[in-house]
């Protein structure tokens, strides 16, 4: 489902496998952080897919901090999402890593995910640009709005003016929580250029009960939409778990949320 606000025709839409994100289009993006096995993932896919998620999202290839951690199921991880896509009609939105996975990445994803730490690797945002398909671009960890709008760039000029603008937090002297959501980055990108900017408030808060009441300032702050992890039994999540959303409170939360997002950009609701 996704909510159609007041019209606002110079906003760029942008379209992956049917569903808008921009141009007065607001949708909620979730899914695991990883996909971890087939069940885990049906399981989630299914119930976002019921409950009003216009995407589904999970990583199959990893940016983890340690060497050491799980680093995605790779080519399997993507066979899986493939899986999901085909039973719900979520389109994928699914980390690109390595130029090297670009061609098996972009065989299943319908929105190619470039990560924080990946903003500025200019072959890899040159890669993605080439493939067409929509790039979902998130912040980096310090970086400014300018050098945000200067990567995407790299994508645009190769011709694909798919690009979606993601907060997700930023490191700043404040260690209470993962990152620092800087909320105030939508309303001044939405100045500062017309591509859709969502914003991702589980990697900022770290923590589960601080997801909602973010996801909810970011729909009012004017976001195109939310991307979100959920997970089925977060404390046994491989990665990102402590802020995961518990699936069974998904369907509470994303009708909260898409009520916000009416309120603050006003009109009617719709169906995909
Ligand atoms: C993620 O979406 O799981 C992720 C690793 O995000 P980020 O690149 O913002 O840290
Ligand atoms: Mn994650």
């Amino acid at each position: 489902m996704t909510i159609v606000m007041n019209e606002e025709p110079r906003r760029m839409v942008v379209e992956a496998a049917g569903a808008k994100v921009g141009g007065g289009h607001f949708g909620i993006i979730a899914g695991p952080c990883t996909v971890e096995s087939r069940e885990q993932t049906l399981e989630v896919a299914r119930v976002v897919a019921d409950n009003g998620a216009i995407m589904f999202r999970g990583g199959a290839y990893k940016p983890r901090t340690s060497p050491h951690s799980f680093q995605g199921l790779g080519v399997e991880g993507l066979r899986l999402l493939g899986e999901a896509k085909e039973e719900t009609g979520l389109p994928i939105v699914t980390e690109l890593l390595d130029v090297r996975d670009t061609e098996h990445v972009s065989e299943v994803a319908d929105v190619i995910q470039i990560g924080a730490r990946n903003m500025q690797n200019y072959p890899l945002l040159t890669e993605a640009g080439r493939t067409g398909i929509p790039v979902l671009l998130k912040r980096g960890l310090s970086a400014t709005l300018e050098e945000l709008l200067l990567a995407a760039e790299y994508v645009l000029k190769e011709g694909n003016p798919n690009v979606i603008l993601c907060e997700r937090g930023i490191r700043t002297f404040e260690t209470a929580y993962r990152f620092t959501l800087d909320l105030l980055a939508v309303p001044a990108l939405k100045h500062m250029t017309d591509l859709p900017v969502i914003v991702d408030p589980s990697h900022a808060a770290g923590r589960r009960e601080w997801v909602e009441p973010m996801s909810l300032a970011a729909a009012a702050a004017g976001a195109d939409g939310i991307i979100v992890e959920v997970h089925p039994d977060p404390d046994a999540a491989l990665c990102d778990g402590s802020q995961s959303l518990e699936l069974d409170r998904f369907a509470a939360y994303s009708e909260k949320v898409r009520q916000v997002a009416e309120v603050a950009g006003g009109v009617a609701s719709a169906a995909l």
